[in-house]
């Protein structure tokens, strides 16, 4: 089969002809029609410090898809080929404290499809039936390929509560964007978002945001988004140390911040400001297995809608055109097809 192949050092992928994964007892075999491309996936390409640490080679990348069950293990109960599914890409140890009383978000040993595992992007895919996530009839193929991220935004969004508060978010990537979108359906008083990249903050305003700031050349100050008594709530959703600052300082005293960008390297950070205005700040990892997809299911039910959050798509063939694009920085989700479109 087809896979794209991290093989070791340094940047770039191999777009290669691999062995069919087998599945254990335990296990399912997925044809995959679709997987997102997610930022962990370009450092992978790019072969930065985290990746040439973190990722053993050679390596199947990607962990963001949505595919068809082919073949179940004999071990495995309640699933059948045939089924549409994505998967929890944190694949947990299931015996330290947090996997054993169901805080699997928080195992410490978990690996990373795509990352530590043979992943997705690839026409076939093999992985523990435990990780493995139904889909409802009906889900669009591209919304479903891009859960994995979904369940990211929705883990930040729903961390504190969001009706008749002022929100600001930092970063208007994919999943910055689609936690504006469910700030907005949890009805948030009022969205303010930055981001670097103009068509960036567009992408926020069709998610719902009501305000949008151009980071580098208008100011973030609370007052002048007219909030002199600061933010409520905060995502910070960049990763970008000077975004994490502003955001700080933005907020209300008493204000909630949930944290999900990942910087390069270390922020200093003042806690005597933090102290004293009482902040909370929450670090958010992942998606809670699977109270966070159980969510996602029901945010669909009621209508949220995320067809704006994909914008482009190309055959899996064209891989270096789609991560080009991803690398961007202005796209929304950029989704590879492993199977042809109907
Ligand atoms: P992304 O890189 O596509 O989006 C980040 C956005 O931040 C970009 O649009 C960029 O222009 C913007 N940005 C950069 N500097 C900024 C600044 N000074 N002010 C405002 N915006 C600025 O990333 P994404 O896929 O949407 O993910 C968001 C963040 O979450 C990333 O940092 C990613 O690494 C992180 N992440 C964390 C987890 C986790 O489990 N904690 C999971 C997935 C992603
Ligand atoms: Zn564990």
């Amino acid at each position: 089969m087809k896979a794209l192949v991290k093989r070791g050092p340094g940047e770039g992928l191999d777009y290669a002809d691999v062995p069919l994964p087998v599945p254990d007892r335990h296990d399912v075999l997925v044809r995959v029609l679709r997987t997102g491309i997610c930022g962990t996936d370009l450092h992978i390409f790019e072969g930065n410090a985290w990746a040439a640490r973190t990722v053993s080679t050679p390596r199947v990348i990607g962990h963001e898809f949505v595919g068809e069950i082919v073949e179940v293990g004999a071990g495995v109960g309640g699933l059948l080929p045939g089924q549409l599914v994505s998967a929890e890409g944190h694949l947990t140890c299931n015996s330290c404290v947090n996997c054993r009383a169901d805080r699997k978000h928080l195992c410490r040993a978990a690996e990373g499809l795509g990352v530590q595992r043979d992943g997705a992007f690839a026409e076939y895919l093999a992985l523990p039936a435990e990780s493995v996530w139904v889909h409802r009839p009906g889900v669009p193929l591209d919304v479903a390929a891009m859960f994995d991220a979904f369940g990211n935004a929705v883990h930040v969004a729903d961390t504190f509560p969001l009706r008749d508060r002022t929100v600001l978010v930092t970063g208007a990537g994919p999943i910055g964007a689609m936690a504006t979108a469910v700030a907005a359906h949890r009805g948030a008083r009022l969205i303010a978002v930055s981001d670097l990249s103009p068509s960036r903050l567009q992408l926020a305003r069709r998610a719902g945001a009501h305000l949008t700031v151009q980071a580098g050349q208008e100011p973030l100050e609370a007052a002048a988004l007219g909030q002199e008594q600061g933010f409520d709530v905060g995502f910070e959703m960049s990763g970008n140390p000077s975004a994490q600052s502003d955001l700080i300082a933005a907020m209300a005293h008493g204000g909630r911040i949930a944290v999900l960008g990942l910087p390069d390297e270390e922020v200093p950070t003042d806690w005597s400001d933090i102290s004293l205005r009482m902040l909370t700040i929450q670090g958010i990892s992942g998606r809670k297995v699977f109270d966070t997809w159980h969510t996602m299911n029901t945010l669909l039910d009621e209508g949220l809608d995320l067809s704006f959050a994909v914008t482009d798509h190309f055959d899996a063939r064209d891989w270096e055109k789609a991560f080009a694009t991803a690398a961007q920085g202005d796209s929304g989700k950029v989704i590879l097809d492993w199977a042809p479109r109907d």
